[in-house]
């Protein structure tokens, strides 16, 4: 018997024990349409989409007759994603070693590093002594977890952050990853970096060092579909629309019935043994009890061209810098057409200036590009993927409160799409639904 034959078997037999139960997945982007797959070979699943295509974030814009990515949007080859893709499913990706920098530009001093794709600085012996003196917060919210760095730090990270129009103290200290400032690297003394984290717990959570001093054989492997992610999505569909039921262009609302969660789909009230809700939560819980979530918008303009010539694929870098429109660059393929992508603030005049000038910074650090400016385009991308401390103790109240439910815990205050997944599995596992 083969692997998979046995796997089958497994889940057969699995399937026998398992009562057969109706659930609802609100939301058909990545999470969701991994979670329907998962599920649907034990329960008869629904996912339910307000657009009218599948891929939520992943969805790409499309201008004239070009389409790109809505930022840095590559598939870690780890993640829980690829861990259930059919091989079928895996051949419609490439994979390659994402390779990064970062580039910092704090009181007109440049600084670059191939090594991480978090901020940068540079060591002497007085800033050295003041990073082994780094003091832990309570981290009530982002301010005091920025706060834990010494001063040669935190400030030019709080100007980075005020440049983005951010309250700091109106966040929760995890909303560093959304920035990937999560931790601070250093272009020199890494040895000392690395013995003091070794030696600290603290110090080992604030401070970087290069993957590679990690780990000898550490390469980061990588995804992206050789079409893009729309026709991933359509394919999905098609592959899966016997398994899954898909609603596409439903905007669910929710209907609480004492402890029980009904959905409203174009009017019809439906009932399911289980409701993943993947999807933003604010009418969800407004609902529930009344609480309103403050869901703080974020507004990134993406600016997107097809790629001339280059002597990168798959490279991206983080822009760190009190002055900068920039936040950060992408250049990938998709229908092997070469693309870039500069994430940066919506306040600019000149998006063309933007990409000149994205462009003589990434020549400066040996990365050669020409954009074809005649397919140059916008797109405004406005996220809620901030959590504020508010938010954070509202849903928590309501995850616990709805415990007993019909609606799956979910990871809402959770930024990256493995934790989430993770998040989501283990939860199902617990309620024997996997
Ligand atoms: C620009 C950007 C870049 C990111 N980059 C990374 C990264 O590099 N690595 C990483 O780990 N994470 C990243 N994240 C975070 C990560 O993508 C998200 O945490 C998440 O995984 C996105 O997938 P999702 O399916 O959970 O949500 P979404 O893609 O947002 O999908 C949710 C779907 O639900 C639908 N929906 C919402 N409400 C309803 C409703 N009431 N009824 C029906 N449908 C509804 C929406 O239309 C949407 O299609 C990024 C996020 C953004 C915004």
């Amino acid at each position: 018997m083969t692997i998979s034959q046995f796997q089958v078997g497994v889940l057969l037999q699995k399937n026998k024990i398992m009562k057969r139960k109706k659930i609802c997945i609100i939301g058909g982007g990545i999470t969701g349409c991994t979670l329907a797959k998962i599920l649907s070979r034990f329960h008869n699943v629904t996912i339910f989409e307000r657009k009218p295509n599948l891929g939520g974030i992943l969805e790409e814009y499309k201008k004239k007759n070009n389409f790109y990515l809505r930022g840095c949007q590559y598939i870690d080859f780890e993640s829980p994603i690829v861990k259930f893709m059919s091989k079928k499913e895996l051949n419609e990706f490439y994979v390659f070693n994402q390779k990064y920098f970062s580039f910092n530009k704090f009181n007109n001093k440049e600084l670059f590093s191939k090594n991480y794709a978090v901020p940068v600085f540079l060591l002497d012996k007085e800033k050295l002594k003041k990073i082994k003196s780094s003091k832990k917060s309570k981290r009530n919210n982002l301010k005091e977890k920025i706060e834990e760095y010494p001063d040669f730090i935190s400030l030019n990270l709080k100007k980075f952050y005020l440049k983005l129009g951010l309250n700091l103290e109106e966040l929760t200290y995890e909303n560093c990853f959304n920035f990937q400032t999560g931790k601070i690297g250093f272009t020199n003394q890494i040895d000392k970096i690395k013995e003091f984290k070794s030696k600290s717990k603290l110090l080992d959570d604030l401070y970087a060092i290069p993957r590679k001093k990690l780990d000898d054989k550490f390469v980061t492997k990588s995804i992206l579909p050789k079409k893009g992610f729309n026709t991933f999505f359509e394919n999905f569909e098609k592959q899966y629309s016997k398994k899954i039921k898909i609603i596409k262009k439903s905007n669910i609302r929710p209907k609480w019935d004492l402890n029980n969660l009904k959905i409203i789909n174009n009017s019809e009230i439906i009932n399911f043994d289980k409701i993943v809700w993947t999807g933003n939560p604010t009418y969800l819980i407004k609902e529930f009890n009344g609480n309103k979530l403050n869901s703080i918008p974020t507004k990134i303009l993406q600016i997107s061209a097809d790629v001339v010539s280059s002597n990168k694929n798959n490279y991206f870098g983080q822009f760190y810098s009190d002055e900068l429109e920039i936040l950060r660059v992408f250049i990938y393929k998709l229908n092997k057409i070469k693309k870039i992508n500069i994430e940066c603030i919506p306040k600019i005049k000149d998006e063309k200036k933007v990409a000149l000038n994205a462009c003589k910074i990434l020549s400066k650090y040996g990365v050669d590009i020409k954009i074809n400016f005649e397919t140059l385009s916008c797109f405004l991308d406005v996220r809620f993927n901030l959590i504020s401390t508010n938010d954070k103790r509202i849903i928590e109240n309501f995850n616990k409160k709805t415990i007993k439910t019909n609606l799956l815990n979910s990871p809402w205050i959770l930024y990256g799409r493995d934790q989430k997944l993770n998040y989501y599995i283990e939860k199902l596992k617990r309620e024997k639904l996997l």
